[in-house]
C-alpha cells in the first residue's frame, strides 16, 4: 500500500467555511510532494489536518493504519509541521530548549538531546545559538532553527507551510540546501515556483477546497 494516503476527507471551520472537500490522493513513502494553489484553496488546512492539528471527516492512513484516537494524539510523533510563521511555533525562550523541546516530550534522556541539539543547531548553521532569545532572531535563521526542531524528532513526513515567505535570496538559498538533505516524505507548500521545481518530483493542485490536478512537477510548471 501507499505510505500516506486520504480518502474522501473534507474539513469545516466552526463559521460553516468549507475547506476541504472530498480530498483524496495517496503518498508513497521518500516521495516529494508540492501543493500549490491559490490563496484561499485550503493547503494550510490541509497541512494541519495532515499533522493532526485539525481533524475533518474521511479517512487518512499513515503507513497502513489508520489516523484516530490516540495514533492521531501521537501523530507530532510521526509528522513534523513547520507553520508559515516560523514566530507562531517559538515556545521557548532560548534556542536550545526550542530544539530540546520535542525531544523532552519524547522522553528522551538528557544527554542524548543536548547531543543531539548541538547536531541540529550545527546542522542549521546555528553553531553557538543556544543561549540566543528566538524572538531576536533573523527570519531566515528562526525558520531554520523551526525546521531544526521538528526534525529534531526524525519525523517520517516533513511538511513546510511557504518556507520561503520574506527570505532574501541567499538565506532562500541556504534553505534549499538544507532541504535537500532531508529524507523524509516532504510535502511543501509554496507560490516559490523555483523552490518548488528544485525540491519536488510531484505537484498537486488545489482549488477551492479539492484536488484539481496531480502532475510530475516539471510538467506542472511547463503547463502554467
Ligand atoms: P475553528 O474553531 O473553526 O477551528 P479558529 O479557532 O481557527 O476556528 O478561528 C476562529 C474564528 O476566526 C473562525 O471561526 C473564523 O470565523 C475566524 N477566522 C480565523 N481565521 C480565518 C480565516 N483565515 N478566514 C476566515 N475566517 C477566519
Ligand atoms: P490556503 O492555505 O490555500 O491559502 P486555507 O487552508 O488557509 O487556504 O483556507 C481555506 C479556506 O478556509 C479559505 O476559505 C479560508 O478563508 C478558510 N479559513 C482558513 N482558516 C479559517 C478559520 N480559522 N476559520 C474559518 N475559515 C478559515
Amino acid at each position: 500500500g501507499f505510505f500516506l494516503e486520504m480518502l474522501g476527507f473534507s474539513y469545516a471551520y466552526g463559521d460553516g467555511t468549507v475547506a476541504l472537500e472530498n480530498v483524496s490522493f495517496q503518498v508513497g513513502r521518500g516521495e516529494r510532494l508540492a501543493l500549490v494553489g491559490p490563496n484561499g484553496a485550503g493547503k494550510s488546512t490541509l497541512a494541519a489536518c495532515l499533522a493532526g492539528i485539525r481533524w475533518g471527516t474521511g479517512q487518512y492512513l499513515l503507513d497502513g493504519r489508520k489516523v484516530e484516537g490516540a495514533f492521531r494524539r501521537n501523530l507530532w510523533r510521526h509528522v513534523g509541521l513547520v507553520f508559515q510563521d516560523s514566530a507562531d511555533q517559538m515556545v521557548c525562550s532560548r534556542c536550545g530548549d526550542e530544539v530540546a523541546f520535542g525531544l523532552r516530550n519524547l522522553g528522551w534522556p538528557e544527554s542524548r538531546i543536548r547531543k543531539k541539539v548541538q547536531a541540529m543547531l550545527h546542522w542549521a548553521g546555528l553553531e553557538g545559538f543556544e543561549d540566543r532569545v528566538p524572538q531576536h532572531l533573523s527570519g531566515g535563521e528562526r525558520k531554520r532553527l523551526a525546521l531544526a526542531a521538528v526534525l529534531a524528532m526524525e519525523p517520517e513526513v516533513l511538511i513546510l507551510d511557504e518556507p520561503t515567505a520574506g527570505l532574501d535570496p541567499q538565506t532562500e538559498q541556504k534553505l534549499l540546501q538544507l532541504l535537500d538533505e532531508v529524507e523524509a516524505t516532504l510535502v511543501l507548500i509554496s507560490h516559490d515556483v523555483c523552490f518548488v521545481s528544485m525540491l519536488t518530483d510531484r505537484t498537486l493542485l488545489m482549488h477551492r477546497g479539492r484536488i484539481v490536478d496531480d502532475l510530475p512537477t516539471g510538467k506542472f510548471l511547463v503547463d502554467r
